[in-house]
């Protein structure tokens, strides 16, 4: 059988933490996806502090990056929830505090429903920690209705310079 060379696909992720050293957790997850088979980090936003939405716990940190990868959405599911176990992800109940936390939000322009995985992320359109970091990398795709419908969420870009933000 031919081998079929699969195309990159451009992919937008969701970074988020908010236990432990969650910056740091951060900066540890795009190093790992930037060295995963197939796949580069082309751009990270902004990290931004945002309050937990339908959750209780300490602020989030979090951000957005931008990369391109010749795995399958599967293949890329797969890995980023490896990454969330070794940084010591737990799931005791639904929403809980997270060490980090690693989603999906676009897979170049696959629409996918299956019991693992639904993309685009269906809640994205709907947090603030998603649509201010994704808005410096896509503007286009975030309109400000987007934004005006999440201004009563608590969120604050970080100073990239200063370490004692978190
Ligand atoms: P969470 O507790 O937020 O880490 O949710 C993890 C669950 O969401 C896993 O069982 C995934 O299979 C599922 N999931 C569904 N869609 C996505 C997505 N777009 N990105 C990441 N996880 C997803």
């Amino acid at each position: 059988m031919a081998f079929v060379q699969r195309d990159s696909v451009s992919v937008f992720v969701g970074l988020g933490a908010n236990l432990g050293e969650a910056r740091h957790a951060l900066e540890t997850a795009v190093k790992a996806i930037d060295q995963l088979p197939h796949t580069r980090v082309l751009q990270c936003s902004s990290f931004y502090r945002s309050a937990p939405v339908d959750a209780t716990g300490p602020d989030y940190i979090n951000a957005v990056i931008h990369l391109e990868t010749r795995l399958n959405a599967y293949e890329a599911l797969k890995a980023f929830q490896s990454f969330e176990n070794l940084a010591g992800r737990e799931r005791p109940y639904r929403n809980a505090p997270r060490t980090l936390d690693i989603d999906i939000l676009l897979f170049g322009d696959a629409s996918i429903q299956s019991p693992v995985l639904t993309v685009p992320h269906p809640r994205m359109r709907a947090r603030a920690f998603v649509l201010k970091p994704l808005s410096e990398l896509l503007p286009g795709w975030v309109t400000p209705q987007d934004l005006q419908s999440v201004q009563s969420q608590a969120i604050e870009k970080l100073d990239a310079s200063r370490s004692d933000d978190l």
